[in-house]
């Protein structure tokens, strides 16, 4: 997890939930708004979403729309801590 970003006070959930969404393969959007969760620190750090607006659950869902049955399933567990 992002030392950094836990000493500077940022949610703790969400900078977890950020990270899941890297290893799903989504980049950073940066700066942006605290609706998205991949906006990250740039949000601020009263922002606490911890979930994937419309826009990152549609980029996850493309990524693995082709995978085998197995990955897609682990995907989804994944997923679902950051839906
Ligand atoms: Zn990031």
């Amino acid at each position: 997890m992002g030392r950094q970003a836990v000493n500077e006070g940022h949610n703790t959930v969400r900078i977890a939930s950020h990270e899941l969404g890297h290893i799903l393969g989504l980049p950073d959007v940066k700066p942006g708004p605290c609706s998205s969760l991949m906006s990250g620190a740039s949000a601020g750090t009263s922002c606490t979403n911890q979930y994937l607006n419309a826009q990152g659950k549609a980029s996850v869902e493309r990524k693995f729309a082709g995978s085998k049955v197995y990955a897609r399933d682990v995907a989804s567990k994944f997923a679902l801590a950051v839906y």
